[in-house]
């Protein structure tokens, strides 16, 4: 009786902590120091499966601490399906037995209850044969109960707690992604975010672009086999089931995932959260843990909510860049407006003045433009703006900039060029222009330019422009149809 006194104050002694390690290790500390074991280990039941993992043992040998025993393997499996202990006396005469420690002789596992349901086992080894009487059973039975209850409330506290600081995540989530607009940097946050608010190896961010999968941002302590914007097939991997099926899919061990695609060398387990906004699927939210068996269904409702919040925060950064690439286009003509070239020749003067390198800027007219429209009808003269800017883009080279600068006049900014090229590079557009068949217009379109180079004729985006439209002025004086650098549109502009 004395000895269950003891024993009941130990257990009392184990549920006063809400620490899942504290308690397990008092467990076993109680356990060796009553029964004078030597290898205790305590099984723990993984999530939603029937299948128990090592959690702490004291003298297993070496190797043995990733055993896995699924429910009715072995003598372990056995106490875990019928949910009472299991007992071997001489563990040579029991089928059940798996060696997990050289020299044991006999064996008994205890179920650990909770609710009649399998938390874990407690297990027990010994190098003497029959060394546990039903006297001592009865006794490791009784203390069971109150581990069981000591580790039911740990993993109930733990839980509370890491769901409590999830919600904060998924808050400060919420509030630090709203405020970014721009979608590199907002990827940024929201990889790191995450990969510090859940147990998680590696955080990445794939986007759906023209029916591939680019990886656009990553974060985390994995080594990555594909560099930042690489591209992955879209209906490859656990990211392409998610794409598919429009559902979260976990793999809790990659090995056995016939789909499965790595793009980081240690990736053991991975969930792939598809990233919905507004019925729109952008891409794949993709978690990677080097631990096997990572992710269970408490996270799952966590990490969807804030891939939501991520969605959400993607599509408005897409909205955001679609505005402001739409607040620097012609609706008209799809090339660049007034306003990108204002901001741009600021830039190209800049650099120009820093590199010692020339720029050109070359102002375009349409001639007789108004008759035109006269007599062919708004509606061509408007395909004839379309026309004349899609030469003007074709004819240039990528880095130069072409814009309508307003009605029928455009602007283009040239760099790294001297006033003679750019001369040239105006005839070649007006020549283009001049031979080209118009659908609809029997007669030829011309243009007039006047053209302008940093440093000769100006040394700001003022004086520049000022001198390009002196020259496209006296080009439209001495007939139309031709450019005119600006100093002679100077001296014409004058005598004119
Ligand atoms: P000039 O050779 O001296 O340049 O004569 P012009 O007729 O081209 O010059 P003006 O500035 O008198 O007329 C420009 C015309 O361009 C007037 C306007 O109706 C027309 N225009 C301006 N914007 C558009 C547009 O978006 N579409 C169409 N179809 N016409 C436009
Ligand atoms: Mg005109
Ligand atoms: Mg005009």
């Amino acid at each position: 009786m004395q000895k269950v006194a003891i024993l009941y104050d130990a257990g009392q002694a184990v549920l006063s902590t809400f620490d899942l390690d504290e308690v397990l290790q008092q467990i076993l500390r109680i356990v060796r120091d009553y029964f004078h074991l030597e290898n205790i280990a305590i099984l723990l039941r993984e999530e939603d499966r029937e299948e128990l993992y090592v959690r702490r043992h004291i003298g297993w040998d070496e190797g043995n601490e990733k055993l896995r025993v699924p429910f009715g393997t072995g003598i372990i499996g056995a106490a875990a399906r019928e949910k009472r202990p299991i007992y071997a006396p001489d563990v040579t005469k029991d089928a059940r037995y798996i060696e997990s420690v050289r020299g044991t002789r006999s064996e008994l596992a205890m179920p650990l209850l909770a609710r009649d349901q399998v938390v874990g086992v407690l297990h027990c080894q010994s190098g003497n044969l029959n060394h546990f009487d039903a006297e001592t059973i009865d006794l490791l039975m009784l203390f069971c109960t109150q581990a069981s209850m000591a580790l039911q409330n740990a993993r109930l506290y733990s839980l509370e707690r890491q769901r409590a600081a999830q919600l904060e995540a998924i808050n400060a989530i919420a509030k630090q992604t709203t405020a970014v607009l721009d979608l590199k940097e907002l990827l940024a946050k929201v990889c790191s975010l995450i990969q510090q608010a859940f147990p998680i190896s590696h955080v990445s961010v794939l986007l759906k672009e023209e029916d591939e999968m680019v990886l656009r941002a990553h974060h985390g302590d994995l080594t990555p086999r594909i560099p930042e914007g690489g591209r992955l097939p879209a209906r490859a991997g656990l990211w392409g089931r998610a794409l598919a099926t429009g559902k979260t899919v976990i793999e809790n061990d990659v090995r056995i995932a016939p789909d499965y695609t790595g793009f980081f060398v240690e990736t053991a387990a991975r969930m792939c959260i598809p990233l919905v906004s507004f019925g729109n699927t952008l891409g794949v939210l993709v978690l990677d843990s080097a631990q096997m068996g990572a992710f269970n269904a408490n996270d799952e409702q966590s990490l969807e909510s804030v891939a939501d919040i991520c969605s959400n925060a993607i599509q408005n950064a897409h909205y955001v860049d679609r505005v402001r690439q739409l607040a620097y286009l012609d609706g008209l003509t799809g090339i660049f407006n007034r306003r990108f070239f204002e901001l741009r020749i600021t830039e190209e003067i800049e650099r120009a003045r820093r590199f010692n390198i020339g720029m050109a800027v070359i102002m375009v007219d349409i001639d007789q433009f108004k008759r035109l429209n006269d007599e062919f009808g708004h509606l061509l003269g408007d395909e004839v703006l379309r026309q004349v800017s899609s030469i003007f883009h074709q004819q240039l080279r990528k880095i130069d900039v072409v814009c309508r600068f307003g009605g029928e006049e455009f602007a283009i900014l040239l760099s790294q060029t001297d006033p003679q090229h750019a001369f040239s590079v105006a005839e070649k557009l007006r020549r283009m222009v001049e031979t080209w068949q118009f659908p609809g217009v029997p007669r030829p379109v011309t243009i007039s330019a006047g053209t302008a180079s940093f440093p000769d004729h100006g040394t700001t985006r003022d004086e520049l422009v000022k001198a390009a439209d002196a020259g496209l002025y006296a080009a439209k004086l001495a007939g139309r149809n031709r450019v005119l650098l600006a100093p002679l549109a100077r001296k014409s502009a004058t005598q004119g």
